[in-house]
């Protein structure tokens, strides 16, 4: 490669096989699924692939989305946007924004959410959630893999004892960045999201995994056939069930890979100048630098020598606005504007680490 990619958690690169099934799929099933009987049963037949791939039953099923953008929105507008009655819900700070808005959404529309806080490493207490249930709880939403530290919320510790106090409560995770890293674990979840461009697929796919009893209306209007209205991209769902099923069956091996590639970066990088960020991170180490150039100029060196890393979350990035995930583990401004984020991947090489950290410890000492 001529590039020295460490922005995987951003986006993630295409390779030619997947273009040729995109290609493939493009060309022989152009026809709209909803006229055409082979491309229906195409789109069917990705669908049953991934609930099998979860282990699912048939309780579950799959709506494709245009990002997982839309299917957090759509898991929690489409289910409660009309709601009558005054509910209340439970989410973290630490979400990604199309989560935190969606939710700041329902405050608008007169509901009640409680934000928790993570402590210093970003991981969210059980007790905590816990305790913030009342009896108009309908949904606690906590993501998996953050996408800024890299730590794993205990999901499925939670979400068990939520269900144990009360199985009317609705269960949602975002495991947009945890496919292919660790075991996605679906038992006590409702509603479960995912984004094909983070595991090597196309952009502009999404995935709402949900319990068909779970009533939703749309959030985007149209054709009343469908929750999701609009001509949906065919071959984008093909490639979806392909890098699927590659980052769900491998993820151990996956892990391990990943974890190498982040100890040998953390092994040679020097660390009397950084403040490593979060506790045992998959895919991403987030680094508080002691320099006296902040981050967005590291950056941009960097990216000089051709390495692409990252300040924050990449939406976040744009808006020059500190990141409300480090701001929710307690870093102060000055931490946050030194803090960058270097995300791993089964790809990455140790001559692209060398590269990386021959660059960074030259930053620490002169920059
Ligand atoms: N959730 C998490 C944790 C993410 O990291 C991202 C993307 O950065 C999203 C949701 C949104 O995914 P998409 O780009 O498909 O809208």
């Amino acid at each position: 490669m001529d590039i020295y990619y460490f922005d995987y958690v951003a986006t993630t690169m295409v390779d030619e096989k997947t273009l040729q099934i995109y290609k493939d799929v493009s060309q022989k099933y152009f026809m709209n699924p909803q006229s055409n009987a082979k491309v229906n049963k195409l789109v069917n037949d990705c669908k049953i692939k991934i609930i099998d791939l979860l282990n699912l039953n048939n309780d579950y099923e799959v709506i494709f989305t245009s990002s997982a953008t839309e299917a957090n929105n759509l898991a929690i507008l489409g289910r409660f946007k009309n709601s009558k009655e005054k509910k209340h819900f439970i989410t973290t700070k630490i979400e990604h924004p199309s989560v935190i808005e969606t939710f700041n959404e329902l405050i608008r529309l007169g509901h009640e959410v409680d934000f928790i806080t993570p402590d210093e490493f970003g991981i969210v207490s059980k007790q905590e959630v816990l305790n913030k249930i009342k009896k108009n709880t309908a949904l606690v939403s906590i993501m998996s893999v953050n996408n800024e530290l890299g730590t794993i919320q205990p999901v499925n510790e939670i979400f068990q004892q939520i269900k144990a106090l009360n199985n009317n409560i609705l269960t949602m995770c975002d495991y947009v960045q945890a496919v292919g890293k660790i075991k996605i674990d679906f038992e006590n979840v409702d509603l479960g999201t995912f984004s094909s461009h983070k595991i090597y697929g196309t952009k502009g796919l999404g995935v709402l995994i949900k319990r068909k009893k779970i009533n939703m209306e749309q959030i985007i209007y149209g054709s009343k056939t469908s929750l999701v209205p609009g001509t949906k991209s065919v071959a984008d769902q093909v490639v979806f069930v392909n890098v699927f099923k590659k980052a769900i069956e491998n993820y151990e091996k996956n892990n391990e890979i990943i974890k190498k590639n982040q100890q040998y970066f953390l092994n040679n990088l020097n660390k009397s100048q950084v403040k490593i960020n979060g506790k045992n991170p998959i895919g991403l180490i987030s680094l508080t630098l002691n320099t006296t150039a902040n981050s967005q100029t590291i950056v941009e060196y960097l990216e000089e020598k051709k390495i692409y890393i990252s300040t924050k979350a990449s939406c976040s990035q744009k808006l020059n606005k500190p990141s409300h995930v480090l701001k929710a583990i307690g870093l102060n401004s000055e931490q946050m504007d030194k803090t960058i984020r270097i995300s791993f991947s089964i790809k990455t090489t140790k001559n692209e680490i060398d590269y990386l950290v021959n660059n960074l410890n030259f930053v620490l000492e002169k920059l």
